[in-house]
């Protein structure tokens, strides 16, 4: 049995460790193969030159696309504000219309928000009370000018699965450009960017058992071709599409935690979403007035969101300081506010301050599941019975 004090880790949406088999084939990047991959007169830079190719290929047979088509980036924050500034800005002579979704991560909303005060408009889509959009209110909202849709594969606190091959037929066919956040997807749902609308995607290393501050982001470059305006400027790196020299050993490390990943999905998914389900069958049965947040059937495999009615969300973390989950509310500038995710989708503000988020991935165990349950039973009775 597990020691009570040791901490559990069920926050794999937040980030994941870096698998030991990625960790392996990153370490000579960073010891003998330190060379500058952009150093063509050199041995040293060959070698990270072949490096790069090799992880490109990897990234771009997990998406079904061209290796062309990749572009490295430091994680999918850059890689979204790429995608959409980029596309806003290679038409710099128009004011140009965005759709998104009001439970899309910051990196998206806060993206479109400076597109608006560049002069820009921006729809942002209501959900139900499940998570889960409506294609005839996306269509309504696609009008002459609207460039460009960006929806999360994944959303990172209920787990709810958008459907974007829908919305790329629907957004081919009103010739409006599609990107997507596949940050919390990527590797954990096939995904075939050849055989379907999609224009833009973002990815993240850190994800997906790879390593922190490294992303791709794929750029169609055919039917459409799509045009980007690079953000970051010098030396014209990645097709001059976003200069820097290449953190080679992050993107060996994301070209084998994608790799590996892929050979890994049917597995893993029919693993995790065992134990996902073992936690929901305990927390269920062991633990009165509880709500599972977010569709239960369109919902990727490691992700529980649920609502604890009755107890105070600080408190409960507080109570629960040797699990790592995330709560339904953020702390900014020391005040407690609840989930906008949550609160988009109609729950209630005490509600959303009430729920947790668990995120179970590839190091979990049945013997943490069943401590957490028991951890969880012990904190809500304490809380509501005060
Ligand atoms: C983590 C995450 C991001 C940001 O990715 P970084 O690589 O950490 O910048 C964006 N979107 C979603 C849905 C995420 O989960």
């Amino acid at each position: 049995m597990k020691d009570s004090q040791q901490p559990i880790y069920m926050d794999y949406h937040a980030t994941t460790p870096v698998d030991e088999r990625v960790l392996t084939a990153m370490l000579p990047y960073f010891g003998e193969k330190y060379g500058n991959a952009a150093s063509r007169t050199h041995s040293f830079g060959w070698d990270g030159e072949a490096a790069v190719d090799r992880a490109r290929a990897q990234v771009a047979k997990a998406l079904g696309c061209r290796r062309r088509e990749i572009v490295f980036t430091s994680g999918a924050t850059e890689s979204i504000n790429l995608a959409l500034k980029g596309v806003a800005c290679a038409i710099p002579e128009k004011r140009h219309h965005f759709v998104s979704l009001e439970t899309e991560h910051k990196a998206t909303l806060d993206t479109l928000a400076e597109l608006e005060k560049a002069g820009h408009s921006v729809t942002l889509l209501q959900v139900d009370r499940a998570g889960q959009m409506d294609l005839a209110q996306f269509e309504a909202a696609l009008v002459p000018g609207t460039l460009c849709v960006s929806v999360m594969h994944v959303n990172n606190e209920t787990g709810v699965i958008h459907p974007i091959h829908e919305m790329g037929e629907i957004a081919r066919k009103h010739r409006v450009l599609l990107h997507v956040d596949a940050a919390q997807g990527f590797t954990k749902l096939p995904i075939d960017v050849n055989n379907s609308s999609i224009d833009l995607l973002s990815v993240s290393g850190h994800k997906i058992y790879g390593p922190k501050g490294v992303g791709a982001l794929f750029v169609r470059s055919h039917d459409p071709k799509v045009r980007l305006a690079e953000q970051i400027h010098g030396g014209g790196h990645e097709s001059g599409q976003r200069s820097g020299t290449l953190n080679v050993p992050g993107i060996v490390g994301l070209g084998a935690a994608a790799e590996l990943a892929c050979s890994l999905m049917e597995e893993e998914s029919a693993r995790v979403a065992e134990l996902r389900d073992r936690l929901w069958t305990k927390l269920q049965n062991e633990i009165p007035r509880i709500t599972l947040n977010g569709s239960e059937s369109h919902r990727v495999f490691g992700n529980l969101n649920v609502t604890f009615h009755g107890v105070e969300g600080e408190s409960l973390m507080l109570a629960l300081r040797n699990v790592a989950v995330s709560s339904g509310s953020a702390c900014t500038s020391a005040l407690v506010e609840p989930s906008y995710v949550l609160r988009a989708m109609g729950i209630e503000i005490e509600d959303s301050l009430a729920s947790i988020r668990f995120g179970l991935g590839r190091m979990t165990t049945a013997e943490d599941v069943d401590e957490v349950a028991r951890r969880m039973v012990v904190s809500v009775q304490m809380l509501r019975g005060l």
